[in-house]
């Protein structure tokens, strides 16, 4: 079984998706900082409290031990509950939290552990702002 989050607080990235006939829930937990191990490490805060999204690094609000983003990213897991599009399979699976490129979009392919289909669960894409007049 996988841990389900208790709070969205604790998570990196979550995601719900219907795909085809199917769906799939995705969540990543942040990481437990590795030096005091009291608290999950996030992108460091402005002064106004708002996360500084395109911060490169993570740090621990406990003892602000700071990794390097690439460090902090490279070995998260995704935890994913499925229902499978082909099969109807209801499965759990962990993967690593690594993106591929497929047709041009970031997507974490799964494959269903019952008919070995693909799953494509795909970077939302961000809706283009409509321009005012
Ligand atoms: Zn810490
Ligand atoms: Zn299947």
């Amino acid at each position: 079984m996988l841990k389900e989050p208790k709070s969205m607080k604790e998570l990196r990235y979550h995601t719900f998706r219907d795909i085809g006939d199917g769906e799939a829930r995705v969540w990543v937990f942040k990481r437990t900082c590795s030096e005091c191990k009291k608290a999950l490490m996030s992108k460091p805060r402005n002064k106004k409290g708002k996360t500084k999204v395109r911060s490169k690094i993570y740090v621990c609000p406990e003892c602000e031990h700071s990794i390097p983003k690439k460090e902090y990213e490279a070995d998260l897991v995704a935890n994913v509950k499925y229902t499978c599009p082909e099969c109807k399979h209801k499965g759990e699976i962990q993967v690593p939290f690594k993106r591929k490129k497929i047709k041009g979009i970031k997507t974490l392919r799964i494959k269903c552990e019952k008919c070995d289909s693909n799953i494509d669960i795909t970077k939302k894409l961000k809706q283009p702002k409509k321009k005012k007049k």
